[in-house]
């Protein structure tokens, strides 16, 4: 399960505008900063493939990237929230997104990215909580576990109260991978999981 090839297919401002579906998407979400665009380039092993950013991005597009020429990896849009995003754009990304999921036959699986450098946070559970509603088989995936700051909990302990948080919710735990960007911590098993989506 390594990556030989990867490319930029296409931006796509919609659901309708999206390459023709013909092999298995595996799409990416997230808060907007949790890793995404540093994620994606570890997998590939290609830095240029996604554009890394200080500044959060404010652009809705579905970007696809087609993998060792066999599934698409799909870069959706980060849902926010900076502390002023509004209720409005809460709404419009799930729209956007859930349009995405019930319309996008190729959907394989969704990848949620959460940030292992940060204690859990509440809009990540939710989005957890509706994925399962969607019935949109998914993986949790924790990001940035290389990133220890300053008098916080490691994100080793980040990780457990995010569990923990879940398993109030939920009898059994969706698969979990702890990754790092940075350093490629997870980036085999992550590719391995794909692999065994694919080959089912
Ligand atoms: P995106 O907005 O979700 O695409 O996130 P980016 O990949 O652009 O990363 C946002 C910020 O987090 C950048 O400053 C990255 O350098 C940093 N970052 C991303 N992944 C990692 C990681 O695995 N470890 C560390 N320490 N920082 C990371």
């Amino acid at each position: 399960s390594r990556v030989t090839r990867s490319a930029f297919t296409k931006s796509s401002s919609a659901v309708k505008d999206c390459p023709a579906s013909n092999v298995p998407e595996f799409a990416v979400i997230g808060r907007s900063n949790v890793g995404k665009s540093s994620l994606i380039n570890c997998l590939t092993g290609n830095d240029k493939l996604a554009k890394v950013s200080k500044t959060p991005g404010m652009t809705k597009l579905i970007n696809h990237f087609l993998i060792n020429d066999s599934w698409y990896l799909v870069d959706l849009p980060g849902y926010g929230f900076a502390k002023t995003a509004s209720k409005d754009s809460r709404s419009e990304w799930l729209a956007f997104t859930k349009d995405y999921f019930i319309k996008r036959d190729a959907l394989a699986h969704v990848l949620l990215l959460v940030d292992g450098s940060l204690p859990p946070q509440q809009v990540d559970v939710d989005c957890v909580n509706w994925l399962a509603e969607c019935q949109v088989p998914f993986a949790i995936v924790f990001t940035k576990m290389d990133q220890r700051k300053k008098d916080s909990p490691s994100p080793a302990q980040n990780v457990r109260a995010f569990k923990r948080m879940l398993m109030q919710d939920w009898e059994e735990l969706p698969w979990c991978f702890e990754t790092s960007g940075k350093t490629g911590m997870g980036k085999s098993e992550l590719l391995g999981y794909i692999a065994s989506i694919n080959e089912m």
